[in-house]
């Protein structure tokens, strides 16, 4: 995305201007800032559930574990603070909810996870609970609550990272309705189920009770998440808060080169069959193909211009993992592709797939390619980003001058429980500049005044319910 040079000043002026403007009389204006609960309190409590971990030299809070549920209270009581109903249900996810002005009217979720990958940051999940709780808790200082054209629901979802039990989305997934009940029966490394480690917490579920968590799509309104951006777009361009499209599709390949071991003086050149360099040149062709994927597809006949169009803005594709096994025989390397085109990424796959093929042939090298994952793209709902994008720019608003399309649009590379909550209902998402991209890292970090952007953006967009 181009940089938009005359959007450069920071967000402190922008809160400076703001605030000079309101010592100078506009005491009402001030008011609406709140900046001790939408940045003060806000920051503070991200502090603090930044210290709730399962390790004392790192952030460590996995499903169920024990920081897990001291973490869950400690939202709960900041639920019950925003003036809202708070309960765990039996996945262990922690909701708190008011019903407005009409509880039959579909609700409003908001949400995002508050278990971490080991060694996290503090903001990856928890900014987007603490941001949705600090707004309702605004609109509860202001008598709002009761106005809410709807009901408004904060979820922290029990598990996205996945780490214990190498899940995808146990919290968000069973609000949804697309978590297998055979999930129950998946075990941790030391043989604990899903199961067994809820009920280590007093919460007792079964194969027919996990189905009734899933929520009424007609009860449901929209589900809104704000979470950190994971990468260096808006720190490049210089603005706090960017808009979510989608949700990037994601392929996960597992390739296996078997070769054959020659002694390495004895067996001449000419006659090697050696997996490594042949997986070697397979990664560099992967490179090189995602890289430039216009001069590698057919478009004609594979896709369509917008896909090439797609592709050139979302395609990303990495090799996560190379081993070999046994010996130097036998090479093994994981890819993951991601892109927001789906028949894109398809295409990818077909040319890398038979790409493999040729070269495997040419090297008399025996290649298997094997399917490991797969998750389509999901695109944010038109209206419901509209409505955040309104708010986010309200929010940014004396950066951007009169122009609201200066708003950086992003793609996500990254899963996100937006992704598990689309199979339920039409999902938006805020992005929020994080330092360097870095996330999953004790070195995240995101401004205190870009915590304060995203709980006005979201303030802003409750309003608009009000
Ligand atoms: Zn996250």
């Amino acid at each position: 995305m181009a940089p938009i040079p005359h959007l450069s000043v920071s967000i402190s002026s922008l809160f400076l201007l703001l605030l000079t403007a309101c010592t100078n009389g506009f005491s009402e204006e001030k008011n609406l800032l709140h900046s001790e609960i939408l940045k003060d309190e806000a920051v503070a409590r991200l502090f603090e559930l930044g210290k709730v971990s399962d390790s004392k030299d790192f952030l460590e809070r996995t499903f169920q574990s024990a920081a897990s549920v001291r973490a869950g209270n400690l939202i709960r009581r900041w639920m019950e603070d925003a003036g809202l109903q708070t309960w765990v249900d039996q996945m262990g996810n922690v909701h708190g909810r008011h019903e407005g002005l009409n509880p039959r009217e579909k609700a409003l979720l908001i949400g995002s996870h508050l278990d971490t990958v080991i060694d996290a940051g503090m903001f990856d999940g928890a900014l987007g609970i603490i941001t949705a709780l600090s707004a309702l808790k605004v609109l509860k200082i202001r008598g709002m609550l009761g106005s809410l054209k709807r009901p408004v629901e904060v979820i922290a979802f029990s598990d996205e990272e996945g780490v214990r039990f190498q899940s995808t989305f146990l919290g968000s997934a069973v609000i949804a309705g697309v978590l297998p009940v055979s999930t129950l029966h998946v075990h941790d490394k030391s043989g604990v189920t899903v199961q067994g480690a809820l009920r280590r917490n007093a919460i007792d579920i079964s194969e027919d009770n996990l189905l009734q968590l899933k929520y009424d799509p007609e009860s449901v309104y929209g589900y809104v998440e704000v979470h950190i951006e994971q990468g260096p777009v808006l720190e490049n361009v210089g603005l706090p808060l960017g808009l979510v499209k989608g949700i990037a599709g994601q392929t996960r390949l597992k390739v296996t080169v078997k070769g054959t071991q020659g002694h390495a003086g004895t067996v001449p050149m000419k006659m090697r069959r050696d997996p490594m360099s042949g997986a070697a040149g397979l990664i560099v062709l992967l490179e090189s193909l995602c890289n430039e994927p216009e001069s590698y597809l057919s478009y004609d006949s594979q896709c369509a211009a917008s896909t090439a169009q797609s592709l050139a803005g979302s395609l990303v594709c990495t090799v996560g993992e190379i081993s070999t096994w046994p010996s130097a025989s036998n090479v093994t390397f994981t890819v993951d592709i991601r892109a927001m085109d789906d028949l894109g990424r398809e295409a990818v796959i077909y040319e890398f797939s038979s790409r493999i093929h040729q070269i495997c042939d040419k090297r008399s090298l025996l290649c298997l390619i094997e399917r490991k994952h797969d998750a389509d793209a999901v695109a944010c709902d038109a209206e419901l980003s509209s409505m955040l994008k309104s708010a986010a720019y309200a929010a940014v608003r004396p950066l951007g001058g009169d122009e609201p399309d200066n708003l950086p649009v992003l793609m996500s590379g990254a899963g996100h429980d937006a992704m598990a909550m689309s199979h339920l209902t039409k999902v938006a998402m805020l992005f929020v500049r994080c330092r360097g991209g870095v996330s999953h890292s004790p070195a995240e970090h995101v401004l205190d005044d870009d915590v304060w952007a995203a709980g006005m953006a979201l303030l802003a967009f409750l309003e608009s319910l009000v």
